[in-house]
Protein backbone atom coordinates (compact mmCIF):
# COMPACT_ATOMS: atom_id res chain seq x y z
CA UNK A 1 0.00 0.00 0.00
CA UNK A 2 2.49 2.26 0.95
CA UNK A 3 4.73 1.80 -2.31
CA UNK A 4 1.08 2.39 -4.53
CA UNK A 5 1.06 5.56 -2.55
CA UNK A 6 4.65 6.58 -3.32
CA UNK A 7 4.94 7.27 0.56
CA UNK A 8 7.29 5.52 3.52
CA UNK A 9 5.71 2.44 4.85
CA UNK A 10 6.32 4.14 8.11
CA UNK A 11 4.09 6.53 7.47
CA UNK A 12 1.79 4.38 7.52
CA UNK A 13 2.21 2.49 10.89
CA UNK A 14 2.52 6.27 12.47
CA UNK A 15 -1.05 7.10 11.38
CA UNK A 16 -2.29 3.94 12.07
CA UNK A 17 -0.29 4.02 15.28
CA UNK A 18 -2.17 7.24 16.08
CA UNK A 19 -5.21 5.99 15.56
CA UNK A 20 -4.59 3.55 17.92
CA UNK A 21 -3.95 0.22 15.45
CA UNK A 22 -0.49 -1.75 16.60
CA UNK A 23 0.60 -2.77 13.33
CA UNK A 24 4.24 -4.01 11.81
CA UNK A 25 5.11 -2.99 8.07
CA UNK A 26 4.75 -6.78 6.91
CA UNK A 27 1.20 -6.79 8.32
CA UNK A 28 -1.67 -6.98 6.06
CA UNK A 29 -4.26 -4.47 5.94
CA UNK A 30 -8.02 -4.85 4.48
CA UNK A 31 -9.38 -3.32 1.83
CA UNK A 32 -11.29 -0.93 3.79
CA UNK A 33 -8.93 -0.03 5.88
CA UNK A 34 -6.28 0.48 3.06
CA UNK A 35 -9.32 2.89 1.73
CA UNK A 36 -9.92 5.22 4.41
CA UNK A 37 -5.72 5.32 4.90
CA UNK A 38 -5.73 6.33 1.21
CA UNK A 39 -8.41 8.83 1.42
CA UNK A 40 -7.28 10.14 4.47
CA UNK A 41 -3.80 10.63 4.04
CA UNK A 42 -3.61 13.09 1.31
CA UNK A 43 -4.32 16.25 3.72
CA UNK A 44 -3.61 14.31 7.02
CA UNK A 45 0.32 13.74 6.23
CA UNK A 46 0.31 17.74 5.15
CA UNK A 47 -1.49 18.55 8.64
CA UNK A 48 1.08 16.11 10.45
CA UNK A 49 3.88 17.85 8.57
CA UNK A 50 2.63 20.86 9.29
CA UNK A 51 2.33 20.52 13.29
CA UNK A 52 5.91 18.44 13.14
CA UNK A 53 7.02 22.24 11.79
CA UNK A 54 5.11 23.91 14.63
CA UNK A 55 6.96 21.62 17.08
CA UNK A 56 10.20 22.37 16.09
CA UNK A 57 9.33 25.74 16.02
CA UNK A 58 8.45 25.88 19.55
CA UNK A 59 11.73 23.66 20.43
CA UNK A 60 14.64 25.64 19.91
CA UNK A 61 16.43 23.97 16.78
CA UNK A 62 19.37 22.60 16.66
CA UNK A 63 21.58 25.05 14.37
CA UNK A 64 24.89 24.22 12.31
CA UNK A 65 27.41 25.86 14.45
CA UNK A 66 29.40 26.02 10.80
CA UNK A 67 26.61 28.27 9.64
CA UNK A 68 26.34 30.92 12.37
CA UNK A 69 27.21 34.31 11.80
CA UNK A 70 27.27 37.20 14.19
CA UNK A 71 23.90 39.13 14.27
CA UNK A 72 23.54 42.76 15.77
CA UNK A 73 22.19 42.86 19.48
CA UNK A 74 18.52 43.79 20.00
CA UNK A 75 17.75 46.02 22.54
CA UNK A 76 15.22 47.97 24.45
CA UNK A 77 14.85 50.72 27.08
CA UNK A 78 13.32 50.13 30.47
CA UNK A 79 12.70 52.29 33.48
CA UNK A 80 10.68 54.30 35.46
CA UNK A 81 8.33 56.80 33.75
CA UNK A 82 9.56 60.14 32.99
CA UNK A 83 13.47 59.55 33.50
CA UNK A 84 13.87 59.77 29.94
CA UNK A 85 13.33 56.17 28.04
CA UNK A 86 11.58 58.19 24.94
CA UNK A 87 14.49 61.01 25.08
CA UNK A 88 17.60 58.94 25.16
CA UNK A 89 16.08 56.74 22.34
CA UNK A 90 15.51 59.78 20.15
CA UNK A 91 18.88 61.05 21.38
CA UNK A 92 20.80 57.35 20.05
CA UNK A 93 18.68 57.85 16.96
CA UNK A 94 19.79 61.21 16.34
CA UNK A 95 23.76 60.33 17.13
CA UNK A 96 23.55 57.63 14.11
CA UNK A 97 25.15 60.03 11.40
CA UNK A 98 24.15 57.29 8.48
CA UNK A 99 20.42 59.07 9.54
CA UNK A 100 20.79 62.39 7.60
CA UNK A 101 21.57 60.36 4.30
CA UNK A 102 19.03 60.27 1.79
CA UNK A 103 15.73 59.38 2.51
CA UNK A 104 16.60 59.16 6.07
CA UNK A 105 13.40 60.27 7.69
CA UNK A 106 12.93 57.53 10.58
CA UNK A 107 9.79 55.81 9.67
CA UNK A 108 7.76 54.74 12.95
CA UNK A 109 7.71 51.25 12.13
CA UNK A 110 8.45 49.88 15.89
CA UNK A 111 11.91 49.07 15.64
CA UNK A 112 15.13 50.83 14.06
CA UNK A 113 18.61 50.49 13.58
CA UNK A 114 21.14 52.43 14.44
CA UNK A 115 24.79 52.08 13.14
CA UNK A 116 27.70 52.57 15.72
CA UNK A 117 31.65 52.22 13.53
CA UNK A 118 30.03 49.75 11.43
CA UNK A 119 28.30 47.91 13.53
CA UNK A 120 24.69 47.99 13.83
CA UNK A 121 22.38 47.78 17.30
CA UNK A 122 18.57 47.09 16.86
CA UNK A 123 16.33 48.83 19.10
CA UNK A 124 12.90 48.13 19.76
CA UNK A 125 10.69 51.51 19.93
CA UNK A 126 8.08 50.94 22.35
CA UNK A 127 9.90 52.01 25.62
CA UNK A 128 9.73 49.77 28.52
CA UNK A 129 8.97 46.24 29.33
CA UNK A 130 5.36 45.33 28.15
CA UNK A 131 6.92 45.10 25.07
CA UNK A 132 8.87 42.41 25.59
CA UNK A 133 6.47 41.40 28.72
CA UNK A 134 3.80 40.30 26.46
CA UNK A 135 5.79 38.09 23.58
CA UNK A 136 7.12 36.30 26.58
CA UNK A 137 3.70 35.67 27.72
CA UNK A 138 3.17 33.94 24.36
CA UNK A 139 6.55 32.27 24.60
CA UNK A 140 8.91 34.28 22.74
CA UNK A 141 12.02 35.84 23.64
CA UNK A 142 12.73 39.14 21.78
CA UNK A 143 15.34 40.56 23.33
CA UNK A 144 18.98 40.62 24.36
CA UNK A 145 19.57 43.90 26.08
CA UNK A 146 18.21 45.93 28.50
CA UNK A 147 19.19 49.35 29.00
CA UNK A 148 17.98 50.74 32.31
CA UNK A 149 17.53 54.38 32.20
CA UNK A 150 17.21 55.77 35.89
CA UNK A 151 17.70 59.39 36.44
CA UNK A 152 20.05 61.07 38.09
CA UNK A 153 18.21 63.62 39.94
CA UNK A 154 15.36 60.74 41.26
CA UNK A 155 17.17 57.52 41.85
CA UNK A 156 15.54 54.17 42.01
CA UNK A 157 11.91 54.15 42.04
CA UNK A 158 9.00 51.76 41.92
CA UNK A 159 9.18 50.89 38.02
CA UNK A 160 12.89 50.52 38.11
CA UNK A 161 12.37 47.59 40.40
CA UNK A 162 10.07 46.42 37.79
CA UNK A 163 11.66 46.74 35.01
CA UNK A 164 14.70 45.20 37.10
CA UNK A 165 12.97 41.92 37.73
CA UNK A 166 11.13 41.82 34.46
CA UNK A 167 14.27 41.72 32.74
CA UNK A 168 16.32 39.43 35.70
CA UNK A 169 12.78 37.00 35.26
CA UNK A 170 13.54 37.19 30.86
CA UNK A 171 17.28 36.46 30.98
CA UNK A 172 18.42 39.68 29.50
CA UNK A 173 21.58 41.07 30.17
CA UNK A 174 21.21 44.82 31.98
CA UNK A 175 23.34 47.93 31.35
CA UNK A 176 22.38 50.74 32.85
CA UNK A 177 22.52 54.28 31.52
CA UNK A 178 22.31 57.29 34.81
CA UNK A 179 20.48 59.48 32.72
CA UNK A 180 19.87 63.55 33.17
CA UNK A 181 23.41 64.12 34.82
CA UNK A 182 23.65 67.68 33.34
CA UNK A 183 21.24 68.43 35.93
CA UNK A 184 22.73 70.50 39.30
CA UNK A 185 20.78 67.69 41.35
CA UNK A 186 22.00 64.71 39.50
CA UNK A 187 24.50 62.29 41.78
CA UNK A 188 25.43 59.44 40.08
CA UNK A 189 27.08 57.69 43.33
CA UNK A 190 23.85 57.43 44.92
CA UNK A 191 22.01 55.68 41.94
CA UNK A 192 25.21 53.58 41.81
CA UNK A 193 24.55 52.93 45.57
CA UNK A 194 20.89 52.52 45.20
CA UNK A 195 20.82 49.53 42.40
CA UNK A 196 23.63 47.63 44.48
CA UNK A 197 20.75 46.29 46.44
CA UNK A 198 19.49 44.47 43.35
CA UNK A 199 22.17 42.87 42.83
CA UNK A 200 23.66 45.58 39.99
CA UNK A 201 27.22 46.29 40.95
CA UNK A 202 29.32 48.52 39.00
CA UNK A 203 32.48 46.85 37.83
CA UNK A 204 34.63 49.73 39.79
CA UNK A 205 32.97 48.56 42.63
CA UNK A 206 34.09 44.71 42.31
CA UNK A 207 30.35 44.25 40.52
CA UNK A 208 29.91 42.73 36.93
CA UNK A 209 26.81 45.33 35.89
CA UNK A 210 28.01 48.46 33.21
CA UNK A 211 27.30 51.67 34.71
CA UNK A 212 27.24 54.66 31.54
CA UNK A 213 26.23 57.97 33.17
CA UNK A 214 24.51 60.02 30.11
CA UNK A 215 22.15 63.04 29.17
CA UNK A 216 20.36 62.89 26.95
CA UNK A 217 19.75 66.82 26.19
CA UNK A 218 23.53 67.13 25.77
CA UNK A 219 24.18 63.63 24.04
CA UNK A 220 27.32 63.35 26.94
CA UNK A 221 27.70 59.83 27.19
CA UNK A 222 25.88 58.20 24.44
CA UNK A 223 28.57 57.16 22.22
CA UNK A 224 30.24 55.07 25.22
CA UNK A 225 26.48 53.66 26.03
CA UNK A 226 26.47 52.66 22.49
CA UNK A 227 30.34 51.44 22.61
CA UNK A 228 28.86 49.54 25.52
CA UNK A 229 25.84 47.60 24.22
CA UNK A 230 28.49 46.52 21.72
CA UNK A 231 31.07 45.52 24.01
CA UNK A 232 27.97 43.62 25.75
CA UNK A 233 27.08 41.94 22.95
CA UNK A 234 30.36 40.78 21.59
CA UNK A 235 30.91 38.92 25.00
CA UNK A 236 27.08 37.06 24.50
CA UNK A 237 27.88 35.60 20.86
CA UNK A 238 24.88 36.70 19.45
CA UNK A 239 24.67 34.37 16.51
CA UNK A 240 22.16 33.38 13.83
CA UNK A 241 22.42 31.32 10.82
CA UNK A 242 21.56 33.38 7.82
CA UNK A 243 21.20 31.19 5.21
CA UNK A 244 17.88 29.33 5.96
CA UNK A 245 14.49 30.26 5.90
CA UNK A 246 13.26 33.06 8.03
CA UNK A 247 11.60 33.03 11.09
CA UNK A 248 10.61 35.97 14.02
CA UNK A 249 8.30 37.86 15.31
CA UNK A 250 5.57 39.95 14.63
CA UNK A 251 6.88 43.25 16.57
CA UNK A 252 3.71 45.39 16.13
CA UNK A 253 0.56 44.94 13.02
CA UNK A 254 -2.14 47.20 12.20
CA UNK A 255 -4.78 47.48 9.41
CA UNK A 256 -3.98 50.58 7.03
CA UNK A 257 -6.93 51.27 4.69
CA UNK A 258 -4.39 51.78 1.89
CA UNK A 259 -1.76 49.14 2.24
CA UNK A 260 -4.00 46.90 3.77
CA UNK A 261 -2.71 44.77 6.59
CA UNK A 262 0.94 46.07 7.40
CA UNK A 263 3.18 44.44 10.40
CA UNK A 264 6.46 45.11 11.26
CA UNK A 265 8.45 41.41 12.12
CA UNK A 266 11.61 41.28 13.61
CA UNK A 267 13.93 38.48 11.50
CA UNK A 268 15.35 35.73 14.12
CA UNK A 269 16.78 33.86 11.90
CA UNK A 270 17.52 33.20 8.30
CA UNK A 271 16.94 36.03 5.47
CA UNK A 272 13.22 36.89 4.18
CA UNK A 273 12.84 38.16 0.85
CA UNK A 274 10.59 39.68 -1.17
CA UNK A 275 8.45 36.85 -2.62
CA UNK A 276 8.70 34.75 0.25
CA UNK A 277 5.45 33.14 1.44
CA UNK A 278 5.00 33.14 4.95
CA UNK A 279 2.81 32.58 7.82
CA UNK A 280 2.35 34.92 10.96
CA UNK A 281 0.31 33.30 13.54
CA UNK A 282 -2.92 33.07 12.07
CA UNK A 283 -2.26 35.14 9.05
CA UNK A 284 -0.37 34.80 5.28
CA UNK A 285 0.74 35.53 2.15
CA UNK A 286 3.41 36.34 0.25
CA UNK A 287 5.65 39.24 0.75
CA UNK A 288 4.91 41.67 -1.11
CA UNK A 289 6.89 44.35 -0.26
CA UNK A 290 9.25 45.65 2.61
CA UNK A 291 10.32 48.65 3.88
CA UNK A 292 13.47 49.13 6.83
CA UNK A 293 12.97 51.79 9.36
CA UNK A 294 14.13 54.67 6.88
CA UNK A 295 11.03 54.05 4.75
CA UNK A 296 13.29 52.53 1.96
CA UNK A 297 12.25 49.72 0.30
CA UNK A 298 14.55 46.53 0.45
CA UNK A 299 14.41 43.17 -1.45
CA UNK A 300 16.06 41.52 1.72
CA UNK A 301 16.07 40.97 5.54
CA UNK A 302 18.55 38.97 7.61
CA UNK A 303 18.92 38.09 11.58
CA UNK A 304 17.86 41.03 13.73
CA UNK A 305 16.63 43.34 10.90
CA UNK A 306 13.58 44.98 11.88
CA UNK A 307 11.17 45.71 8.54
CA UNK A 308 7.82 46.53 7.48
CA UNK A 309 5.69 43.43 5.33
CA UNK A 310 2.99 43.98 3.38
CA UNK A 311 1.19 40.90 1.83
CA UNK A 312 -0.07 39.08 4.67
CA UNK A 313 -4.34 38.55 4.25
CA UNK A 314 -4.86 39.32 7.92
CA UNK A 315 -3.39 41.65 11.08
CA UNK A 316 -1.50 38.77 13.43
CA UNK A 317 -0.78 40.10 16.97
CA UNK A 318 1.81 41.45 18.51
CA UNK A 319 4.40 38.58 19.18
CA UNK A 320 3.03 36.03 17.27
CA UNK A 321 5.87 33.73 15.75
CA UNK A 322 6.15 34.32 11.95
CA UNK A 323 7.88 31.53 9.17
CA UNK A 324 8.72 32.01 5.87
CA UNK A 325 7.46 28.80 4.08
CA UNK A 326 8.47 26.83 1.34
CA UNK A 327 4.85 27.98 -0.97
CA UNK A 328 1.58 30.04 -0.52
CA UNK A 329 -0.24 26.43 0.18
CA UNK A 330 1.96 25.39 2.83
CA UNK A 331 1.84 28.71 5.01
CA UNK A 332 -1.80 28.80 4.46
CA UNK A 333 -1.73 25.82 6.43
CA UNK A 334 0.47 26.71 8.45
CA UNK A 335 -1.68 29.57 9.34
CA UNK A 336 -4.94 27.19 9.56
CA UNK A 337 -2.81 24.75 11.25
CA UNK A 338 -1.74 27.76 13.88
CA UNK A 339 -5.29 28.13 14.58
CA UNK A 340 -6.83 25.00 14.83
CA UNK A 341 -4.48 23.46 16.91
CA UNK A 342 -0.84 25.55 17.39
CA UNK A 343 -2.48 28.58 19.38
CA UNK A 344 -4.59 26.34 21.30
CA UNK A 345 -1.17 24.43 22.05
CA UNK A 346 0.99 27.26 22.52
CA UNK A 347 -1.60 29.31 24.76
CA UNK A 348 -1.41 26.58 27.06
CA UNK A 349 2.20 25.76 27.01
CA UNK A 350 2.78 29.59 27.79
CA UNK A 351 -0.16 29.80 30.36
CA UNK A 352 0.73 29.85 33.81
CA UNK A 353 0.00 26.59 35.17
CA UNK A 354 1.19 27.17 38.70
CA UNK A 355 -0.67 27.42 41.41
CA UNK A 356 -1.22 26.37 45.11
CA UNK A 357 -3.84 23.85 44.61
CA UNK A 358 -1.62 21.78 42.10
CA UNK A 359 1.22 22.71 43.26
CA UNK A 360 2.26 19.46 45.50
CA UNK A 361 1.28 17.42 42.57
CA UNK A 362 4.01 19.26 40.49
CA UNK A 363 6.40 18.63 42.71
CA UNK A 364 5.62 14.46 43.20
CA UNK A 365 5.92 14.88 39.23
CA UNK A 366 9.13 16.72 39.10
CA UNK A 367 8.07 19.26 37.35
CA UNK A 368 8.86 21.95 39.94
CA UNK A 369 12.21 22.87 41.42
CA UNK A 370 11.65 26.34 41.86
CA UNK A 371 8.58 27.86 43.14
CA UNK A 372 7.99 31.90 41.46
CA UNK A 373 6.54 34.23 43.92
CA UNK A 374 5.82 37.98 43.34
CA UNK A 375 4.99 39.69 46.45
CA UNK A 376 2.88 42.89 46.75
CA UNK A 377 1.86 44.92 50.34
CA UNK A 378 1.00 48.05 51.37
CA UNK A 379 4.36 48.72 52.85
CA UNK A 380 7.28 48.31 52.95
CA UNK A 381 8.22 46.01 56.06
CA UNK A 382 5.23 43.76 55.26
CA UNK A 383 7.20 43.13 51.61
CA UNK A 384 9.80 42.27 53.62
CA UNK A 385 8.83 40.28 56.45
CA UNK A 386 6.78 38.47 53.54
CA UNK A 387 10.10 37.88 51.58
CA UNK A 388 11.92 36.65 54.06
CA UNK A 389 9.15 34.47 55.71
CA UNK A 390 8.53 32.48 52.14
CA UNK A 391 12.19 32.43 51.23
CA UNK A 392 12.59 30.28 54.21
CA UNK A 393 10.13 27.97 53.39
CA UNK A 394 12.30 26.26 51.18
CA UNK A 395 12.99 22.44 50.74
CA UNK A 396 15.51 20.18 49.42
CA UNK A 397 12.61 19.91 46.75
CA UNK A 398 11.31 22.92 45.78
CA UNK A 399 13.12 26.58 46.40
CA UNK A 400 11.21 29.71 46.83
CA UNK A 401 12.13 32.78 44.89
CA UNK A 402 10.42 36.38 45.01
CA UNK A 403 10.95 37.13 41.79
CA UNK A 404 9.41 40.35 42.41
CA UNK A 405 8.01 42.60 45.71
CA UNK A 406 6.79 46.14 46.08
CA UNK A 407 4.51 48.13 47.13
CA UNK A 408 1.09 48.97 45.91
CA UNK A 409 -2.19 47.73 44.21
CA UNK A 410 -1.32 44.39 41.82
CA UNK A 411 -1.13 45.91 38.79
CA UNK A 412 -1.00 44.25 35.26
CA UNK A 413 3.08 44.25 34.99
CA UNK A 414 3.07 41.89 38.24
CA UNK A 415 0.23 39.83 36.63
CA UNK A 416 2.47 39.58 32.63
CA UNK A 417 5.28 39.07 34.72
CA UNK A 418 3.95 35.94 36.81
CA UNK A 419 2.06 34.80 33.56
CA UNK A 420 5.66 35.06 31.21
CA UNK A 421 7.05 33.49 35.00
CA UNK A 422 4.91 30.52 35.74
CA UNK A 423 4.93 32.19 39.09
CA UNK A 424 2.28 33.58 41.55
CA UNK A 425 1.13 36.39 43.23
CA UNK A 426 0.39 37.14 46.93
CA UNK A 427 -1.05 40.12 48.12
CA UNK A 428 -0.71 41.27 51.60
CA UNK A 429 -3.67 44.28 52.57
CA UNK A 430 -3.71 45.30 48.81
CA UNK A 431 -6.10 44.13 45.97
CA UNK A 432 -5.68 44.11 41.97
CA UNK A 433 -6.78 46.70 39.95
CA UNK A 434 -9.14 45.89 37.30
CA UNK A 435 -7.02 45.07 34.23
CA UNK A 436 -4.71 43.20 36.92
CA UNK A 437 -7.92 41.18 37.87
CA UNK A 438 -8.93 40.42 33.75
CA UNK A 439 -5.14 39.61 32.66
CA UNK A 440 -4.90 36.95 35.64
CA UNK A 441 -8.26 35.47 34.91
CA UNK A 442 -7.51 35.22 31.34
CA UNK A 443 -4.26 33.99 31.37
CA UNK A 444 -4.63 31.72 34.87
CA UNK A 445 -1.95 33.66 37.27
CA UNK A 446 -3.42 32.43 40.91
CA UNK A 447 -3.07 35.89 42.92
CA UNK A 448 -4.21 35.13 46.68
CA UNK A 449 -4.94 37.98 48.81
CA UNK A 450 -4.10 37.73 52.81
CA UNK A 451 -5.04 40.17 55.70
CA UNK A 452 -2.43 38.28 57.91
CA UNK A 453 1.14 37.33 56.89
CA UNK A 454 1.40 34.17 58.65
CA UNK A 455 -1.83 32.89 57.01
CA UNK A 456 -0.02 33.60 53.86
CA UNK A 457 3.18 31.36 54.88
CA UNK A 458 0.93 29.18 55.94
CA UNK A 459 -0.80 28.17 52.98
CA UNK A 460 2.16 28.10 51.03
CA UNK A 461 3.65 25.92 53.59
CA UNK A 462 0.52 23.53 53.02
CA UNK A 463 0.76 23.69 49.47
CA UNK A 464 4.46 22.45 49.24
CA UNK A 465 3.14 19.54 51.48
CA UNK A 466 0.29 19.05 49.54
CA UNK A 467 -2.20 20.07 52.33
CA UNK A 468 -3.41 23.33 51.45
CA UNK A 469 -7.38 22.97 52.13
CA UNK A 470 -9.21 24.02 48.73
CA UNK A 471 -10.95 27.10 48.56
CA UNK A 472 -15.03 26.97 47.94
P1 LIG B 1 10.03 58.59 29.71
O1 LIG B 1 8.70 58.73 30.38
O2 LIG B 1 10.95 57.71 30.50
O3 LIG B 1 9.97 58.18 28.27
O4 LIG B 1 10.72 60.03 29.80
P2 LIG B 1 10.83 61.18 28.71
O5 LIG B 1 11.84 60.84 27.68
O6 LIG B 1 9.48 61.55 28.24
O7 LIG B 1 11.45 62.34 29.59
C1 LIG B 1 10.78 62.89 30.71
C2 LIG B 1 11.22 64.30 30.95
O8 LIG B 1 12.60 64.35 31.30
C3 LIG B 1 11.05 65.19 29.75
O9 LIG B 1 10.60 66.46 30.17
C4 LIG B 1 12.46 65.29 29.18
O10 LIG B 1 12.67 66.48 28.47
C5 LIG B 1 13.30 65.22 30.44
N1 LIG B 1 14.62 64.63 30.16
C6 LIG B 1 14.89 63.47 29.54
N2 LIG B 1 16.22 63.26 29.46
C7 LIG B 1 16.81 64.31 30.05
C8 LIG B 1 18.18 64.69 30.27
O11 LIG B 1 19.13 64.00 29.93
N3 LIG B 1 18.38 65.87 30.93
C9 LIG B 1 17.36 66.66 31.36
N4 LIG B 1 17.67 67.78 31.99
N5 LIG B 1 16.09 66.34 31.15
C10 LIG B 1 15.80 65.18 30.50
Amino acid sequence: LADKMKIQPSAIVKKLFLQGKIVTVNQEVDYDAAEEIAMEFDCLCEKEEVIDVIEELLKEDEEDEKKMKKRPPVVCVMGHVDHGKTSLLDAIRDTDVTQGEAGGITQHIGASVVSVNGEKITFLDTPGHEAFTAMRMRGANSTDIAILVVAADDGVMPQTIEAINHAKAAGIEIVVAINKIDKPSANIERVKQELTEYELIPEDWGGSTIFVPVSAHTKEGIDDLMEMILLTAEVMELKANPIRRARGLVIEAELDKGKGPVATVLVQKGTLRIGDPIAAGSAYGKVRAMMDDRGRRVKEAGPSMPVEILGLNDVPNAGEVFVACGNEKEARSFAETFINQGRVKMLEETKSKMSLDDLFSQIQEGNLKELGIIVKADVQGSVEALKQSLIKISNEEVVVKIIHGGVGAINESDVSLAAASNAIIIGFNVRPDATAKETADREGVDMRLYRVIYNAIEDVEAAMKGMLEPVF
